[in-house]
């Protein structure tokens, strides 16, 4: 009698948009799956699911999508749970082990996190290297946590003279953080300190920013944007015919 091939779970990072950022492992991941499960948004971006079954849905509620993924593969289906970017930063990952952790009788299923270009990283290759020194990434969203913990964490990044990358700096159901966080960066970091914006990074809508702190006007972040904070010794250089390069130097003298 013919066994059905033992379940999987691949949670795939698609990168921040276009093709060629999408690694040959997460394309493959894909091709093999017979089910994909993701946000909308980012299902858009696969270019060929013909034959797939597809489950789109919003982008609340990742707790059930994962649920639903390990629930799949366990019957012995190919599955797998796609996120922008890596899936491991601010993505399904978490999610999926979240998932894991409460059913001890799926432990033994053949589950992979499939990494991606996460969305700071394609942002600072466009700007030139500001992410070339010490640096920390801070999720801005109180969806998951309080914003109190927000503020705490950007106090102290902020005094520690991090690079700040701000993911999720704003979405419609959430306009008026960033303008707190601003407010809380401006207390702790000199007014001439670089500021980017980085809106839609590889996408035709893609816009870079460069600016000061004292100038930034938080209301250009979307949620679509990545924000970049300089440290002290983050500096940019003039690009004739475009935004300027920024960055960090490797050196810093004590
Ligand atoms: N897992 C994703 C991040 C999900 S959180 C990753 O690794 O990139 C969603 C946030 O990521 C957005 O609000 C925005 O801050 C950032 N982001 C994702 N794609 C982006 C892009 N193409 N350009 C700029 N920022 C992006």
């Amino acid at each position: 009698m013919a066994t059905r091939a033992e379940g999987r779970l691949r949670v795939v990072g698609l990168g921040p948009g276009p093709a060629e950022w999408l690694t040959e492992e997460a394309r493959r991941a894909i091709d093999a799956a017979e089910h994909v499960i993701g946000y909308y948004t980012y299902l858009s971006r696969i270019p060929d699911l013909a034959g797939k079954v597809v489950h789109g849905s919003d982008n609340r509620d990742e707790l059930a999508r994962a649920q639903h993924g390990l629930e799949l593969a366990s019957r012995g289906e190919s599955v797998v749970i796609v996120s922008g970017g890596d899936p491991g930063v601010f993505g399904m990952a978490a999610a999926v082990f979240e998932a894991l952790e409460q059913r001890p009788e799926l432990r033994s299923l053949d589950v992979e996190v499939v990494p991606g270009v996460t969305a700071m990283l394609a942002a600072a290759a466009r700007l030139g290297a500001p992410l070339g020194n010490d640096f920390c990434a801070l999720n801005l969203s109180d969806n998951l946590k309080p914003w109190s913990l927000i503020e705490r964490r950007l106090t102290l990044a902020a005094q520690a003279d991090f690079v700040i990358a701000l993911y999720n700096p704003a979405s419609l159901a959430r306009s008026q953080q960033v303008h707190e966080a601003f407010a809380t960066l401006r207390r702790h970091r000199p007014p001439s300190t670089i500021v980017v914006f980085a809106h839609a990074v590889g996408s035709k809508e893609e816009e870079l920013r460069v600016t000061r702190l004292d100038e930034a006007d938080p209301a250009a972040a979307d949620m679509r944007t990545l924000v970049i904070i300089g440290a002290e010794a983050t500096r940019s250089i003039a690009r004739p015919g475009g935004v300027p390069w920024v960055y960090t130097p490797r050196r810093i003298d004590g």
